[in-house]
């Protein structure tokens, strides 16, 4: 296996990521980039972004993460499709080894965003890619003219929500709480939507049936009032939020 050596290499090609490139590139410092699992980051899984200052007409998430890697780029970023499997972040330079590769670096910086959270039930796990989705613009194709729910009750829910409506016939939002967290902006879009409804102070506690291996419907529980009601539903969007991709920094360095 090769051992390269970098003045600074930034872990994650996202939005900070790429903002950390054009930043060091300009500084001629000639960054390498790893891209990771997903390149462009959880952007290339937006629909439109329009809360993005300097762009007064919505762009798509791949639009703009297309515009970042190419402004990076002209500066001199450079880019690499690799994952890290392990840091050594104890003695200078610091030591980092993706899936082919060892790289030697003077500076690191991680930039690796986060991941969707799941529910963690068993039922879940199971119809995954089968009804379960986390990610709207990816699989809202696929429930055309159908009935679906969205878990969650901040932006992303409601966003997903609202994106899901351009498909399915039915969209219901469950929320744990009896007011959401998302912005205003949002709120008011989902809650005057037509084709949106809510299940307020509710959580999903299974979703019904991996016998048949499809989603047929999600037992909901009131968290106030205990009651339990199967709720019929062909798909299952979890929007609950998102838990830091800093795993592989365990042990090297003080997260929060
Ligand atoms: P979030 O703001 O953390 O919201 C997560 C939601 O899921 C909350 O409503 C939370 O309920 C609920 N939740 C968490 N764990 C749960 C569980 N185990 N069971 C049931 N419900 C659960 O996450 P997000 O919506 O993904 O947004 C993340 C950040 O990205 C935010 O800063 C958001 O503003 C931003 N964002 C912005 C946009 C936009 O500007 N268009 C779009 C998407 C995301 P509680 O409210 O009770 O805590």
């Amino acid at each position: 296996m090769s051992i390269i050596s970098e003045k600074v290499l930034i872990i994650g090609g996202g939005p900070a990521g790429l903002t950390a490139a054009l930043y060091t590139a300009r500084a001629n410092l000639k960054p390498l980039v790893l891209e990771g699992p997903q390149p462009g980051g959880q952007l290339t899984i937006t629909s439109d972004v329009e809360n993005f200052p300097g762009f007064p007409e919505p762009q798509t998430g791949p639009e703009l993460i297309g515009q970042l890697h190419q402004q990076a780029e002209r500066f001199g970023a450079r880019f690499a499709y690799e994952s890290v499997q392990s840091i050594d972040l104890s003695r200078r330079p610091f030591t980092v080894q993706t899936d082919t590769q060892t790289i030697e670096a003077s500076a690191v910086i991680v930039a690796t965003g986060a991941s969707a959270r799941w529910l963690e039930l068993p039922s879940e796990k199971a119809l995954m890619g089968h009804g379960v989705s986390a990610c709207a613009t990816c699989d809202g194709f696929f429930f055309r003219g159908k009935e679906v729910v969205v878990v969650g009750g901040g932006d992303t829910a409601l966003e997903e929500g609202l994106f899901l409506t351009r498909f399915c016939k039915r969209v219901t939002i469950i929320h744990r709480r009896d007011q959401l967290r998302g912005s205003k902006i949002l709120q008011e879009r989902a809650l005057n939507h037509p084709q949106i409804g809510f299940l307020w102070d509710s959580v999903v506690d299974e979703i019904a049936d991996p016998a048949q291996n499809k989603v047929t419907a999600v037992k909901v529980r009131n968290v106030k009032t205990g009651a339990v009601t199967n709720f019929p539903c062909d798909g299952v969007f979890l929007a609950i939020g998102h838990v830091p991709n800093t795993g592989f920094l365990k042990g090297q360095i003080v997260t929060d």
